[in-house]
């Protein structure tokens, strides 16, 4: 490779393609206009100089081409166009080198000359080769992992109300057509339960115990994989899953009491209860963000929050609460308005002034008038199967509180 101008020779002159304009000159009078261009000399005086009739914007593109390297493909000559005449480093340009012989551009960015074409497919189909490889590899270590051989099969008489429950929102909602697997839940077209911290607990709940397990017909980048490219992990809401049930008679006689469990509800209370308590806590959690995300605030749930809105629960319905919540959000942000608080300040306030209404509204016996559910936080799965499915109540879990003496009352023949 020829760096400085010295280094030129007649050799090194490409001089087929010959501008016309420069074909007065002899090869001699070209390796001293190449050496002039590069000099102090003006492009004008240089035109003059050697007679040459053309405009000084289009003198560059007239200089020959230079002969200065061997193709590493085909060993024919590299040409290069000559640096710009104010370019101080390097006499060639190195971006311009193409073979003259195959058209390979060797510091191109992308060649398209054929050998480089070839390469380029080879190294596509290694790399297709490669990957399915690592996909083989990967499918068969969750086959390995996750094969359902590994988990002891639960009995179906095993199951108890609160499995049955959570099983069943899942079944009617997430089995596939076939019946054969239990579809990917973030897939759900209705919401499972008010929140998906919630979904998770219940998706846990079953997964925990192997009720449910893992599909190995999942998708593989559904799984986390450690360095040794075993699967230790799953996405929850992305894989298939599989119930682990082990049942006397036919599968689809399974499917069917899953879809509509039989729950014995006296002997379940205490498990009944404690499904409403939760769904009740995260329907108030839900529309308390919902309310604040409306109005800019990002709140933090936390402690309090769920120990303040546990402790309404004990009085009020979930309908009362969010009349609670309403309120406590518009005094907020009227507070804000005002410039008497900082957005910040303002926003603590509400869940405080939740618990001051509750406790006012208790002290003064007020007639608290539940509000209802808004179409952006509809009724989810899990409250419809409890309060519609299995107790025949529609809506009643909304508008009562969640408490053990509200239940008792809502299973006394009428
Ligand atoms: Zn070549
Ligand atoms: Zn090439």
């Amino acid at each position: 490779m020829i760096r400085s101008i010295k280094e030129l020779t007649l050799e090194n002159l490409c001089l087929d393609n010959l501008s016309n304009e420069l074909s007065h000159l002899t090869e001699i009078e070209l390796l001293s206009l190449i050496s002039d261009y590069k000099s102090d000399k003006t492009v004008k005086e240089i035109l003059q100089l050697y007679s040459i009739n053309t405009i000084p914007s289009k003198f560059k593109k007239l200089l020959p081409l230079i002969y200065a390297d061997f193709c590493s493909h085909c060993g024919g000559k590299v040409v290069f166009e000559l640096q710009s005449k104010t370019y101080s480093y390097g006499l060639l340009e190195e971006q311009t080198a193409q073979c003259v012989q195959c058209s390979h551009k060797p510091n191109g960015y992308s060649c398209q000359c054929d050998a480089c074409v070839r390469a380029e497919n080879e190294k596509r189909i290694l790399a297709e080769a490669q990957k399915k490889r690592v996909l083989l590899s990967k499918r068969e270590a969750i086959t390995k992992e996750y094969n359902p051989d590994r988990y002891k099969k639960i009995e179906e008489s095993e199951l108890g109300a609160t499995e049955k429950i959570f099983l069943s929102v899942i079944v009617r909602n997430c089995l596939s057509e076939d019946g054969k697997y239990i579809a990917p839940i973030k897939n759900s077209l209705l919401p499972l339960t008010p929140s998906n911290e919630l979904t998770t607990k219940l998706i846990r709940h079953l997964t925990s115990r192997s009720i449910l397990i893992p599909s190995i017909d999942s998708e593989v980048d559904t799984f986390v994989f450690d360095e040794d490219q075993i699967p230790n992990s799953y996405y929850t809401y992305e894989v298939k899953y599989r119930l682990n049930i082990d049942h006397d008679d036919k599968y689809s006689f399974l499917i069917e009491r899953l879809l509509h469990p039989e729950i014995e509800i006296c002997e379940s209370i205490e498990e009944l209860l404690k499904i409403w308590q939760d769904l009740a806590l995260y329907e108030v959690l839900s529309y308390f963000t919902y309310q604040m995300n409306d109005v800019g605030y990002s709140p933090v749930i936390g402690e309090i929050t769920t120990a303040t809105f546990n402790k309404l629960l004990e009085v009020f319905s979930v309908g009362q609460i969010y009349n609670i919540i309403f309120r406590a959000v518009a005094n907020s942000t009227r507070a804000y308005q005002s410039g008497d608080y900082t957005k910040k300040h303002a926003m603590n306030m509400v869940v405080a002034s939740c618990r001051n209404q509750g406790e006012k509204a208790v002290a003064e016996e007020w007639d608290l008038k539940p509000y209802n559910r808004i179409k952006q936080l509809p009724e989810s799965e899990l409250s419809r199967l409890i309060f519609t499915g299995i107790l025949k109540k529609s809506n009643q879990g909304f508008y009562s509180a969640p408490t053990l003496s509200n239940l008792e009352s809502m299973l006394e023949v009428e």
